[in-house]
């Protein structure tokens, strides 16, 4: 396949990307600030679809029934590559841009946790680099930016699965935010969440408390149930519960609304269906002892990512060529300033990761780490079956079209995502020149599909005999609609 690759390209890529270097900045410095939650990203997605519209690309908006999600598109007909981009932040993350220590800018305001502000813009920087290269060189095919909203607990990209948008998309390429460099060669949790609403009676907790039939009481009986239903599950299986209305803040009132949110995981959707089963018999056996009743309502699901071999093998070889994120010594320093904030146990964590993706090699390379406060070089490939025990809604793209994603450097290592420090860092040159090397490395990848269709239909292949034996079937429900944040 890197026949058809030269370095020509790769050199030209690089300079496209580059010229642009501070719109592109400018734009994930927006979305940072603007740090709008789950299908609520209004703003974060017009700034994103305006600056595509600028720059050539056809714009539908609303796509798939969401109002924050959209598709920008170059070119025409076959290949059609796809870059994935996200833009939703998360609640009570608030913190101030660059610095080494916890500071929010507002307090419990949302701030981008995960890096989807990076994430968002080098998919959208790749694709403004292909649609470049296509123009001077006259490559013909198709370019795709998809806005996929909701992925922090919203499963957006599993709702634009179900309704069909990917449909004629001939390979996805994405990436995420991180410590290291390596290619998101593991598979992912599949899981589903749903709520669970619980209607008794209310009294007055002394006088009268016979008469009471406390939905708080279910929900606590719920969660003991599911407490014991652990070591009944699979192994790979993760439960976890959240209450999200406990019926009041007053001990002297038997409570008479309360709800719990479950969340299931496991690798395979069949075992995560079979703990659902069970989960709702527990919430009907805790509605009979507590004379309540209650209601499930069905909230989200996503499916386990499966890794595209053929398409991983394409993005190391595009990564290796362009290389990791280089820093200089004042981005090194505040490196170890962020470095010096996170726990072993932080660090250990980053290892792991490492590891999973890496396997045996992995190991290796990081016991090589421990002095850096930087990345500065690419973890070993492998194509590994080890759980990276979280969950993705590229999960569901990837049972449809082949996809490859790659981890690219934005952070001090050890840095935990969903922390301040994930905030801090994004809107910093480590995370801004992490973003710069992704969008290379996806448009790399993407202009090589482009220009070998052997290694297209050998992406395809493999999907399609893995799907043969298991088939894709949305999580989702269809009369299902994607949910903002609650609160
Ligand atoms: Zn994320």
């Amino acid at each position: 396949m890197d026949a058809t690759v030269t370095d020509a390209t790769t050199r030209q890529l690089d300079t496209l990307i580059e010229n642009k270097r501070d719109r592109f900045i400018d734009h994930a410095n927006q979305v940072w600030d603007l740090a709008e939650t789950r299908f609520e990203e209004t703003r974060s997605a017009a700034t994103l679809s305006a600056a595509l519209e600028a720059e050539g690309f056809r714009v539908e908006r609303g796509i798939a029934g969401i109002e924050t999600a959209f598709v920008a598109s170059y070119g025409t007909g076959k290949p059609v590559i796809a870059l994935l981009g996200e833009y939703d932040a998360l609640a009570g993350l608030s913190q101030r841009g660059e610095a080494s220590r916890a500071e929010p800018l507002i307090d419990n305001g949302n701030g981008h946790g995960c890096g989807h502000n990076l994430l968002g813009v080098a998919a959208l920087a790749g694709a403004v680099g292909v649609r470049d290269y296509m123009a001077d060189n006259a490559l013909s095919g198709t370019v795709r930016f998809y806005g996929c909203p909701g992925e922090e607990g919203g499963s957006g990209k599993t709702f634009m699965v179900r309704e069909g948008v990917f449909d004629d998309v001939d390979a996805a390429l994405t990436w995420h935010p991180q410590a290291f460099n390596a290619i998101f060669s593991t598979p992912t949790l599949a899981n589903i969440q749903a709520y669970f609403r619980f209607k008794g009676t209310s009294a007055h907790a002394a006088n009268s408390p016979h008469l009471g039939r406390s939905a708080l009481d279910a929900v606590e009986l719920m969660n003991v149930g599911a407490n014991y239903l652990r070591e009944h599950i699979v192994p790979d299986a993760r439960l976890h519960y959240s209450i999200t209305r406990t019926g009041g803040a007053s001990p002297n009132v038997v409570q008479a609304d309360a709800e719990v949110l479950y969340l299931m995981r496991a690798r395979r959707m069949s075992d995560v269906q079979a703990i659902f089963e069970r989960i709702q018999e527990i919430a009907e056996g805790a509605a009979l002892m507590t004379g309540t009743q209650v209601e499930m309502t069905f909230d989200k699901a996503c499916s386990g990512y499966r890794p595209n071999r053929t398409l991983e093998r394409l993005m190391q070889s595009r990564f290796e060529a362009f290389g990791p994120p280089r820093h200089d010594p004042e981005e090194i320093a505040y490196g170890e300033r962020i470095k010096a904030t996170v726990s072993d146990d932080d660090l250990r964590t980053t290892y792991a990761n490492i590891i999973a993706t890496g396997g045996k090699a992995g190991e290796a390379y990081v016991e090589g780490l421990a002095d850096r406060a930087l990345v500065d070089d690419l973890a070993p490939y492998s194509a590994s079956e080890a759980l990276m025990y979280g969950s993705t809604d590229v999960g569901d793209v990837s049972w449809v079209v082949p996809t490859a994603q790659c981890y690219v450097n934005c952070f001090a290592l050890g840095t935990p995502l969903h922390t301040w420090q994930v905030v801090a860092q994004g809107r910093s040159s480590l995370g801004h020149k992490g973003m710069l090397q992704a969008a290379k490395v996806m448009a790399g990848t993407a202009v090589a599909l482009m220009q070998d269709p052997a290694t297209l239909a050998e992406a395809r292949a493999e999907l399609d005999t893995a799907t043969r034996r298991e088939p894709y079937r949305c999580p989702i429900p269809d009369d299902v609609a994607p949910s903002p944040l609650k609160g």
